[in-house]
């Protein structure tokens, strides 16, 4: 073989690698030119169909796909549809002077005798009742307190009895939370400050003030809110609403339900 019959084939060898290249070359150059055309476009369409706040419309950068991210602190997620409002048996019912008992002389079908110290045999529905007795034991265990109930469910007729004309003090007959089968007036088994302001002083008023909520009662009538309530301060007077609504009221400082649920102040009857 002659040294250009041997340099032929490594010549064709060498152009066919030029070939390739250039043929890879080209391929690369429509392959960057298809995806720079299809994502420019691709942009135009999805700004063309987007609000006029979309800034993707210029730019080939695809938007990171939305990460399913627990929502920022202080999104607040609680449920405020997740027990009714109005339902005479719901735990979250608003009984006040412009929502009173529906019907009038509703009366639960689960209430149980309450087994707590007491002045009157104290009925409630049974998860109110199993609530209280935790509540009550805790009281004794962690703080070595003894409570107990001065009242807890009142029927309608009881209600009639016990209204005094007093608007600011006792409710009439058919406005009565007590009727709901969730309340409970609880004082220090002592009887000191029974039904009166000052329990709000006294051992027993400041322990349930500070953990009534961990056990899922409100206190229903604060101080600084007889404009929203229609009712004095009564350290003594416990709803129970259930852990769950009573823990987000304690933690967003929101003291009263219709605050809460956004419902009218209900100062007077109509
Ligand atoms: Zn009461």
């Amino acid at each position: 073989m002659s040294s250009s019959e041997r340099q032929d084939p490594s010549d064709e060898a060498g152009q066919k690698r030029r070939l390739v290249i250039a043929a890879s070359l080209s391929l690369a150059l429509v392959a960057v030119a298809v995806v720079v055309i299809g994502a420019v476009s691709g942009g135009a369409a999805a700004g063309s169909t987007a609000d006029g706040a979309s800034g993707s419309a210029t730019s080939a950068t695809p938007r990171p796909a939305p990460a399913a991210a627990p929502p920022p602190a202080g999104v607040d997620t609680f449920d405020r549809a997740a027990h009714s409002l109005d339902e005479p048996n719901s735990i979250w019912v608003v009984v006040n002077k412009l929502r009173p008992m529906n019907p009038q002389d509703f009366e639960p079908d689960d209430l149980v005798e309450v087994d707590v110290p007491h002045t009157w045999d104290p009925m409630l529905r049974q998860e109110a009742a199993d609530a209280v007795v935790a509540m009550f034991q805790a009281a004794s265990d962690e703080a070595d307190l003894t409570l107990a109930s001065n009242s807890a469910f009142r029927s309608y007729e009881s209600q009639e009895e016990i209204y005094d004309g007093d608007d600011l003090l006792t409710a009439r007959p058919g406005f009565s939370e007590h009727q709901t089968g969730l309340v409970m007036d609880i004082g220090a088994d002592s009887g000191d400050c029974s039904l009166d302001a000052c329990f709000a002083d006294t051992p027993e008023g400041i322990w349930l003030r500070d953990n009534a909520w961990r056990f899922g009662f409100i206190l229903r009538y604060p101080a600084d809110k007889t404009d929203v309530t229609g009712y004095e301060f009564e350290p003594w007077h416990y709803r129970y609403v259930g852990v769950p609504l009573a823990t987000e009221m304690h933690e967003n400082g929101i003291t009263t339900l219709e605050e809460f649920f956004g419902l009218p102040a209900a100062p007077e009857y109509e």
